[in-house]
């Protein structure tokens, strides 16, 4: 992929790069690695003080900076404008809140036989963040604000079509004050991710991405020795039953599909509706997705933007087509439409079965499968029925199919009767191809930490 920024809406090419050599690759670990030893050398508070500088430079910026994201990825600038303030209040979150997450843990010592036993936090040096493009401030602020703050350094490999978004991010900390070389933007392709996670100065990576660059980022660093965190694809199910609030599931169901034009990882892909409400829930989202604005991102009043790249349309209306020409019915959209830029309408397709490709396939743009099923069991073994394992959704008044739900679904988080996000305060990742390990909260924070254990007799 060439490193460039290519306006989604007109399909322009606007900037492009020229990717780092071996020379200045080595030269910014080589600062990552000086910055680590240098930040050992300050405070927690000092730490907190240039993150909420960080923050204020966020909000300070906002329209700039959400503008930047629009032109690169396509997402809408209503939308960007909240990841934008999103990511200053998990700044100042982490700025707050680190001391604590950090703290030393005390054992028993009695049972230890020890005079002093506890577990302490400490970061491990230069860890390598490999991020994608779809919210190119959040994803990487998610790993960079808890990272720092725990006195680890940054070294970001962002996708290649947001390069002007990954710069200013270094800038960014820069300015806030951290030292130089803390959190570094390597403006580099795919391939020279082996080379930067082979280096012994580099400690670790972070990949937030799809399940081949998580096999080839793992394999990596299997053979390294290194530790990883994969935040990979999804194909969210969100569940139905008979007691739920059907204009409510229905209305949340359209946000949680098209948010971000469809290409959020946590989007709800797979809308597994009990009988005795299906065709109701289908009218209506249908009429929903329907009704969504579909334009230019600049206008406040669209609601869906284009596709990010000319290759990510073309492969969900490919999924569309497969499952057309095994008998699906298109409920709405389905059309690529002519003219410039990479849009595409909300499209919902029933009577899927397993021989097509959205059957088990994530599908990353605003297109929804939509199933029926007969009782909670069948619903459970659709929504788990697919090898990806990240959010899930359920809705149902009864409590006791509540706690069923939270405890069958199997998945990285289960939210039940509201949209699946991510927070600052609440842990975030997968299970099965979905990847491992978790980012956010104490746990994200202590990933990258030396869990040490300090026993003194
Ligand atoms: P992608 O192709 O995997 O790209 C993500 C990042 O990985 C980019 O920086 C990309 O660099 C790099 N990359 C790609 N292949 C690589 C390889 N073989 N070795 C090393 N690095 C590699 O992902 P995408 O298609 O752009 O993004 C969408 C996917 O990300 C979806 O599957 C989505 O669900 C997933 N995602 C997951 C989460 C989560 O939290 N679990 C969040 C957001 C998105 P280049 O741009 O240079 O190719």
């Amino acid at each position: 992929m060439p490193i460039a920024t290519t306006n989604p809406a007109t399909g322009q090419l606007l900037k492009s790069y020229e990717p780092m050599s071996a020379e200045q690759i080595d030269a910014a670990i080589d600062r990552a690695d000086v910055a680590f030893r240098d930040l050992q050398a300050t405070t927690l508070a000092q730490r907190a003080q240039w993150m909420n500088a960080a923050a204020d430079l966020l909000d300070a910026e906002r329209d700039a900076t959400a503008r930047l994201m629009t032109t690169e990825m396509g997402k809408t600038y209503v939308a960007a404008q909240a990841e934008v303030t999103k990511c200053a209040t998990a700044c100042r979150f982490y700025a707050a809140n680190a001391e604590r997450m950090l703290a030393d843990e005390p054992a028993d010592a009695g049972a230890v036989k020890a005079r002093r036993a506890f577990v302490r936090y400490q970061p491990i040096g230069p860890v390598l963040a490999v991020m994608p493009w779809n919210f190119p401030l959040w994803q990487v602020m998610r790993f960079a604000a808890p990272a720092l703050m725990a006195g680890n350094t940054g070294l970001l490999k962002h996708a290649s079509n947001v390069p002007q978004t990954a710069l200013y991010l270094e800038e960014l900390f820069r300015r806030a004050g951290f030292p130089e070389g803390a959190f570094t933007t390597l403006l580099v392709g795919s391939e020279a991710v082996d080379r930067i996670l082979s280096d012994p100065r580099v400690r670790a990576a972070t990949l937030t991405g799809s399940e081949g660059a998580g096999r080839s980022i793992g394999q990596i660093a299997g053979r390294e020795l290194k530790k990883t965190v994969l935040e990979l694809g999804g194909s969210d199910p969100f569940v139905v039953m008979p007691s739920a609030d059907l204009d409510r599931a229905a209305e949340v169901a359209t946000t949680a599909r098209c948010q971000n034009n469809g290409q959020s990882c946590i989007a709800a892909k797979r809308f597994i509706v009990h009988t005795d409400v299906f065709d109701a829930f289908a009218e209506k989202f249908a009429a929903n997705m329907s009704a969504l604005r579909v334009g230019d991102p600049m206008d406040e009043n669209t609601d869906v933007g284009p596709l990010a790249s000319e290759g990510g349309r073309d492969e969900i209306h490919a999924q569309v087509q497969d499952a057309v020409d095994h008998g699906a019915t298109v409920l709405c959209g389905g059309e690529k439409p002519a003219g410039a830029g990479w849009f595409y309408p909300p499209t919902v397709v029933t009577d899927l079965n397993p021989q097509m490709r959205m059957w088990s396939e994530e599908v990353f743009g605003p297109v929804a499968g939509l199933f029926r099923v007969s009782s909670y069991a069948e619903a459970i073994e659709v929504a788990n029925g697919t090898a990806f394992g990240l959010g899930s959704n359920a809705w149902t008044t009864d409590p006791q199919e509540q706690e069923r739900f939270a405890v069958d679904l199997d998945a990285g988080s289960v939210f039940i009767n509201g949209m699946t996000t991510s927070y600052p305060e609440l842990p975030f990742g997968g299970v099965k191809n979905s990847g491992y390990g978790r980012e956010l909260s104490a746990l994200g924070m202590r990933e990258f930490c030396n869990t040490k254990t300090v026993w003194v007799g």
